[in-house]
């Protein structure tokens, strides 16, 4: 009956687990083991309406119940509505979907490369992506990865990418040699520590891309589907990528991922060129249509924006906290004294769940979290701050 052990003994040990088990939740908490928790991580940024909403459970259940798989060999109805919602709330032309953040690169990366290839011929395949980036786990992503500790045991790698620093408009423009077909960033670089990339800096991407027909490509796994108070980050910013990837909050829960191609590149990728089995499953896109609707509603979104500037407001008063960096309700903050991962694992005892990221303390609560929710977890935050001697 020990699940822990049981999941110690028969799954690869790929992941340092908290020594928390979850058994049920609603809206932004958690329970299991006889412990209630408040989470404030959401599954990574993924439970974007909380644990197991019930609109967006019975829509999953209804359509489970309907037709829960038919290959892309034939057309269903939810990927069809999604894909259209899809490309009228962002203004791109196409959307291809696939099952996660890493794969929905791929497609991006492979998009890319054919659109130079199309237009110049070979020679013109190089990526650049940003030092400290985080773009996914396969062996092509890992590669795309600006993170030396991510080039490690499994070469050999994919080749093409060069990393440029963020924020530093002269590394990049030196980077943007004759063979760059694309270059790809996160609007908000998450796993390497929830940094916000500079206006100036992303507006002058775009227009250098713009300029030389490389193509920009915005990696929305995490900032997209409204975390930011904005369904796409990029907004903030003013910019229109010729590609976006999206995962993460998509699927509401589900694994779902989708690139979104601009006009530009709407027609790159043709018949047998890119696929998989499972890609706009009809059970996944029910949920994600269902996840869409809700959080593209202007109301909701000015929501997050204002909870976030709440929640950070809050995180400021602490006195144990030393800088709150990030937008919307993907925050990150660094501490005067103790460990991110000290402080993670004692409020999880405390039963407030939260995520690092490098140096920092990470929180990625559901969208749907109310400012009473947030006061309960900054005085569970409180608590253990004042712990950590
Ligand atoms: C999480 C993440 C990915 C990888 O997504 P997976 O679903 O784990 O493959 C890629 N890019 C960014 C920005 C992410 O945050």
């Amino acid at each position: 009956m020990d699940y822990k052990k049981r999941d110690e003994a028969f799954v690869a040990h790929t992941y340092r687990r908290f020594p928390v088990f979850l058994e049920q939740g609603s809206g932004v908490t958690a329970k299991g083991d006889g412990k209630t928790y408040l989470d404030f991580g959401s599954g990574i940024g993924v439970n974007a309406l909380g644990y197991s909403d019930p609109e967006w459970a019975a829509a999953v259940a209804e359509q489970a119940g309907r037709l829960q798989h038919t290959s892309n060999l034939y057309y269903t109805a939810p990927a069809a509505e999604l894909a259209e919602l899809l490309c009228k709330l962002t203004g791109c032309k196409k959307v291809f979907f696939g099952n996660s953040g890493a794969e929905a690169n791929e497609g991006a990366i492979k998009a890319a490369r054919k659109y130079s290839y199309d237009k110049y011929g070979k020679g013109r395949q190089t990526i650049v992506t940003l030092c400290n980036s985080f773009h996914g786990r396969t062996v092509t992503t890992l590669a795309a990865n600006g993170q030396a500790s991510f080039h490690d045991f499994f070469f050999p790698f994919t080749e093409g990418f060069v990393y440029a620093k963020a924020n530093d408009i002269a590394d990049l423009t030196e980077k943007l040699t004759e063979d760059v077909c694309a270059v790809m960033v996160e609007p908000v670089q998450g796993e390497g520590g929830v940094h916000p990339l500079e206006p100036a800096f992303l507006r002058q991407v775009a227009s250098l891309c713009e300029k030389r027909d490389i193509l920009f490509v915005a990696d929305e796994v995490q900032t997209g589907m409204g975390r930011t108070g904005k369904l796409l980050a990029t907004e903030h910013y003013g910019v229109t990528p010729d590609i976006v990837t999206l995962a993460k909050g998509l699927g509401g829960g589900l694994p779902i991922g989708a690139v979104l191609f601009g006009e530009k590149t709407e027609q790159v990728l043709q018949y047998g060129q890119h696929g998989s089995t499972f890609g706009g499953n009809p059970v996944v896109c029910a949920g994600a249509l269902c996840c869409l609707k809700r959080i593209s509603e202007p109301a909701f979104l000015s929501e997050v924006a204002e909870k976030g500037g709440y929640l950070k407001a809050r995180l400021e008063e602490l006195p144990q906290i030393d800088k709150v960096s990030g937008l919307g309700l993907m925050l990150g903050f660094t501490l005067k004294r103790g460990t991110a991962a000290e402080v993670a694992a004692k409020s999880a005892e405390a039963g407030l769940l939260l995520l690092t990221a490098k140096e920092k303390v990470r929180l990625l609560p559901p969208l749907i979290i109310t400012k009473e929710e947030i006061d309960r977890g900054i005085a569970l935050l409180q608590k253990v701050l004042e712990g950590i001697a």
